[in-house]
């Protein structure tokens, strides 16, 4: 064996500590041989140190110089585009246009929040000029901005292996916001990880930053990743996986001396509610268009739609039989890995034995070449079943949809009512329809971060008015977006500045408006 790749500590790297693992392909169940050393304590320890070190030196950038460093960023990443196709496709099974495809949304994310900081209104500057002569007492100079919150921990996603993992989204934010930034490595695609880590690095130091702005490491999450979200230094965590590791990485971040946020994106059934006209109307369109967003990507999308809830009837049973004959038709094709299949396939059969529940295909356990392939799998239950047994609402990773039947718009209503909180509620409908269906509207509203009219919630777009979260379990917090420039908001917290001369105040907030950044003055937007 060749000697093992290591972490990426600042401007050097770790050393080989044992144990090492390598990828292997989930579509030939090759392993491949490059081999990665787990971090150990202590270079999970000094990447923390490192990343507190570079804290002050990057809150204190200004928009263009974290402008170049993102750009720098970007440049990097669509550099190595070829590169990125042979590693990526051969750790995670996916098709060469996707590896490009999420090349270009990782480097237009990354450019997305240069554009953000480099026009620099983001802070929101708040200004409330001194009244000195008050009465009863004087009004202070008061003003406010956002500041960076400190390192940040990233978990990558496995569903993302670029734009949400090393370079992704919240390492984008989180960079943008002035925070350094450590990287936990997903241990399906370290090869990915890696490449993408030079660039990074190589960007730290051609824009002439402190080296703890960012750091990779490999190993476990139970280990190397709960160490790090222990370590004081640490002052956030972005999180995209599943519910139980961000749930645990949410409780061991609460249950710290000082507790830090979590934004963890968990999981998601996406509700579809399909009205009586949408399915006397198009039902053969919507079926075929529901087959391509659940079978999008083997289904391993956060909005991937799980659950579809229909009128019962003739309409009804005339979806299901299309809809199912149209999943049982498509191929089967490699999950990302091997522990992402198993859960598939427990999620699969644990659904098929609950009571009242009907399958509506024969997926069977074909698993392929590389253990890792996956079939389609549509199932059907009445709506008053689903009411009564919470486990026919947990999500199934991976291209399974329940279709629901409901005794009309009550019954959709009371479904409606007991779903957990979600990325994405949808509704096809007439236009009619739906401007009857304000009462369903108003409650998806109070599930979901994404409300969809008549299209599919896969592919979310990135652009300032996404919204790519959603009350638990969607994501751990509620209030926020991991997609979008209002991701930043994750990073940054307010900071108030009292009775400050104006040559000792922040950029954004003297006088003169040296930025030219849009601001709050005296309750007026100016
Ligand atoms: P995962 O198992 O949650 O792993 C994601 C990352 O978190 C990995 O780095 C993992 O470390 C770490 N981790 C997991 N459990 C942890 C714990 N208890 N403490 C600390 N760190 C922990 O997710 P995955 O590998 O991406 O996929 C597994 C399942 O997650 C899927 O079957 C699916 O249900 C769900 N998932 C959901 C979404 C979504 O967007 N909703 C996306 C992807 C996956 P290791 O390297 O040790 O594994």
């Amino acid at each position: 064996m060749t000697e093992p790749e290591t972490s990426i500590l600042g401007s050097t790297r770790g050393k080989n500590s044992g144990d090492a693992f390598c990828a292997t392909n989930p579509a030939t169940g090759e392993h491949l041989n490059t081999f990665y050393a787990p971090a150990s304590e202590a270079e999970t320890e000094r990447s923390a140190e490192l990343a507190e070190q570079a804290s002050l030196r990057l809150a204190a950038l200004s928009g263009s110089e974290k402008g170049k460093f993102l750009r720098a960023i970007a440049d990097g990443v669509d550099h190595i585009v070829e590169e990125l196709v042979s590693i990526m496709t051969a750790e995670t099974g996916l098709p060469e246009p996707r590896v490009r495809g999420e090349t270009g949304r990782t480097s237009g994310q990354l450019r997305m929040f240069a554009d953000l900081v480099e026009e620099g209104s983001w802070v929101d500057a708040r200004i409330d000029h001194a009244i000195p002569d008050r009465q009863p007492i004087p009004k202070p100079d008061i003003r406010s901005m956002l500041r960076p919150i400190g390192p940040v921990g990233v978990f990558c996603a496995s569903n993302f292996p670029l734009a949400f993992s090393v370079a992704g989204g919240d390492t984008a934010s989180a960079f943008a916001a002035g925070c350094p930034v450590i990287v936990k490595a997903h241990h399906a695609h370290p090869g990915t990880a890696l490449a993408v880590g030079k660039v990074v690095q190589a960007a730290v130091a051609s824009c002439g930053l402190p080296e703890g702005t960012f750091s990779l490491l490999y190993g476990g999450g139970r280990t190397v990743g709960q160490h790090l979200v222990r370590h004081p230094s640490l002052k956030a965590v972005g999180f995209t996986g599943s519910r139980s590791g961000g749930r645990a990485l949410f409780d061991l971040a609460a249950s710290r001396p000082e507790p830090i946020p979590v934004y963890a994106e968990m999981s998601s059934v996406n509700p579809i509610f399909l009205l009586p006209s949408a399915l006397a109307d198009r039902g053969e369109q919507i079926a075929e268009g529901l087959l391509g967003s659940a079978t999008l990507g083997v289904g391993q999308f956060c909005t991937n739609p799980g659950i579809v809830l229909h009128d019962k009837g003739e309409l009804g049973e005339k979806f299901k039989n299309d809809y199912a004959k149209l999943m049982g038709q498509s191929s089967a094709a490699p999950m990302l890995h091997s522990g992402i299949r198993d859960a598939y396939g427990q999620g699969v059969s644990s659904l098929s034995s609950r009571p009242q529940i009907e399958a509506l295909n024969d997926c069977g356990d074909d698993r392929g070449q590389g253990n890792c392939d996956a079939q389609a799998a549509v199932f059907a239950a009445d709506a008053a079943a689903f009411l009564s047994d919470e486990a026919l609402s947990e999500e199934i990773f991976g291209p399974s949809t329940l279709l629901v039947g409901c005794d009309g718009m009550d019954q959709m209503l009371e479904v409606a009512r007991n779903l957990e909180g979600q990325l994405t509620a949808t509704i096809f409908g007439s236009k009619e329809e739906i401007a009857a269906a304000e009462d369903l509207v108003a409650i998806l509203e109070t599930k979901a971060g994404r409300l969809l009219l008549n299209q599919f919630p896969t592919g979310v777009e990135v652009c300032q008015s996404i919204v790519h979260g959603g009350p638990y379990p969607a994501t751990a917090d509620g209030r926020s977006t991991s997609v979008g420039t209002a991701a930043i908001l994750r990073f940054a917290r307010p900071v108030c500045y009292q009775g400050f001369p104006d040559e000792h105040l922040p950029d954004e907030l003297r006088d003169n408006n040296p930025l030219g950044i849009n601001r709050l003055i005296d309750g007026d937007k100016a």
